[in-house]
């Protein structure tokens, strides 16, 4: 069969890209080329913007109980659908079926959040803030909003952002991965099914092109953002010098800390799920783990053990713990990755460079470093795949210096026993994630999300209270009768 060529979603229609270039979709799994993603241009960017700059003049204007009802359609139809696009998912990216269905259910609670925006959206009054004179403060929707997304949760990442712009009565455009845009074309039939009005929720499918024209156009509003540092830190400075509200997530360098007292168990079973969960491929993965005052042997050998079990192969397949990295490209940068921490002097303990999976798969190993420095470039560099690096530290102290020379702070964790070692961790630790006993420091939707420093950009993060904020422009009226 030819691969597919995904088509874009604009004014409630699927449209026939006229871009020439294309990106190849692979099932990373098997090498097996699925799809060809057209990179639009410009002007079909700006179409999809016009068309949502024109449903914006009715749908800011349609009451929010409303605005939510298509929501709620959504909601259910994702819970139907939730396998379907969950295999689609591993299709395209490679993440186990478990993991896929994960990212999705996720996904949904973005939707049931925004379901709440009647109230989230209320603003404020004050009655006699001088004599006779009251004030109110109210949220207003301000026009049309995109999200630019990664590759590495194809389903869950533009629901972080768009059910909650649309529910402030925004329009809103999406520009998926190029590499993985399957499953928003699957999310786009269910979004049509659930009955947006045309042209609230469009899709333009593209690459870098599609991102400069949005950071471009006037008529955008503000951009939400999510991929590598670099990228955000582009994306955030061009598109805040063109006047517009921008969130950018970028990478991450997740440090965790495991202290003695530590339920050493439970600890290892939450540190090798976060660290070879997804390959590896999640910015809130564990990366480099900080042992404390003479636990590494303990932590090396738990590890070791438990990596070794992992069973990597197709992530669609019954007992698959572990699938492919995203494409030979990027299995190429870990390997080279792999090679520089080997050159700078690192113990490789469990070499993950030729796994006991399918040779035509993006697969890399589970892969364990021991006698990590701070300086060696696996320790200061995103790696995003399954690399773990140990150091050893004499102290909480000193754990937490190393981590706060870590630029990309997205997530730190630390396992203890104790209150005192935990609430001095969270107090001084730089990442604006933070887990206590937690692998994977991920939020829910009604909490906001995003890291600190190099790893995100902007003030008001995604989701939670905080996409209120960021979607909607806040009016003061004061008045007299
Ligand atoms: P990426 O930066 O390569 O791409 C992200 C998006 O930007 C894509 O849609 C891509 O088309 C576009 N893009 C890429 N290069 C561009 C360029 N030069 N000019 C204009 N647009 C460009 O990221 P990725 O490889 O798709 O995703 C992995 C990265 O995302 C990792 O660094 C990971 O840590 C990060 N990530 C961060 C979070 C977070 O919450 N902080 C969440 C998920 C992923």
């Amino acid at each position: 069969m030819a691969p597919e060529r995904l088509k874009n979603y604009v004014g409630g229609e699927w449209i026939d890209s006229t871009a020439k270039t294309t990106g190849q979709v692979h099932n990373p799994a098997t090498g097996e080329l699925i799809g060809e993603c057209p990179f639009s241009s410009a002007q079909e960017v700006d179409h999809a913007v016009q068309v949502a700059k024109e449903a914006f003049k009715t749908w800011r204007k349609t009451p929010v109980e409303d605005r939510i009802q298509p929501l709620f359609r959504l909601k259910a139809l994702l819970d139907l659908h939730a396998e379907e696009l969950a295999a689609i998912l591993t299709r395209e990216h490679g993440k186990t079926l478990g993991e896929a269905l994960g990212s999705v259910r996720r996904g949904i609670q973005m939707v049931e959040a925004a379901c709440s925006s009647p109230s989230l959206m209320m603003g404020q009054a004050l009655e006699d803030i001088s004599r006779n004179i009251d004030c109110k403060s109210i949220r207003q929707p301000m026009g049309v909003f995109a999200c630019i997304a990664p590759f590495n949760f194809p389903a869950m990442v533009p629901l972080w952002f768009f059910p909650f712009a649309v529910a402030c009565g925004n329009t809103f455009v999406v520009k998926p991965s190029e590499q993985v845009p399957f499953s928003q074309k699957r999310m786009f039939e269910l979004v049509h099914e659930a009955g947006f009005p045309p042209g609230v929720l469009n899709m333009v499918n593209g690459a870098h092109d599609v991102v400069n024209a949005m950071i471009d156009h006037p008529d955008i509003e503000g951009l939400s953002f999510v991929g590598s540092t670099p990228v955000a830190e582009y994306v955030y400075t061009k598109a805040c010098a063109k006047g517009k509200r921008v969130q950018a997530l970028g990478g991450a360098k997740n440090y965790i800390v495991v202290m003695p007292d530590a339920e050493m168990d439970f600890a290892l079973d939450s540190i090798t799920e976060s660290s070879m969960g997804c390959a590896g491929e999640r910015c809130l993965a564990a990366s480099v783990i900080l042992c404390v005052d003479g636990c590494k042997d303990e932590v090396r050998a738990g590890l070791e053990t438990r990596m070794k079990k992992i069973v990597v192969g197709d992530g669609s397949k019954p007992g698959v713990q572990m699938g492919p990295v995203i494409s030979a490209a990027h299995k190429a940068k870990v390997l080279a990755k792999i090679e520089a921490g080997i050159a700078e002097g690192a113990e490789l303990v469990l070499d993950g460079r030729q796994p006991d999976a399918p040779a035509e798969g993006f697969f890399v190993g589970p892969t364990l470093f021991d006698g990590v420095k701070e300086g060696m470039s696996i320790a200061q560099e995103e790696i995003f795949g399954p690399v773990v690096c140990l150091m050893a530290v004499k102290d909480l102290d000193e754990a937490l210096d190393i981590a706060r020379r870590q630029p990309l702070a997205n997530a730190n964790s630390i396992f203890t026993t104790s209150g005192r070692s935990a609430r001095k961790f969270s107090y001084e630790v730089p990442a604006a994630m933070c887990g206590i006993n937690i692998g994977v420091a991920a939020p829910m939707s009604f909490f906001s999300f995003g890291g600190s420093k190099q790893s995100f950009f902007g003030d008001l993060k995604a989701h939670g209270r905080e996409a209120y904020d960021f979607y909607t422009d806040r009016k003061v009226i004061i008045s007299r009768w």
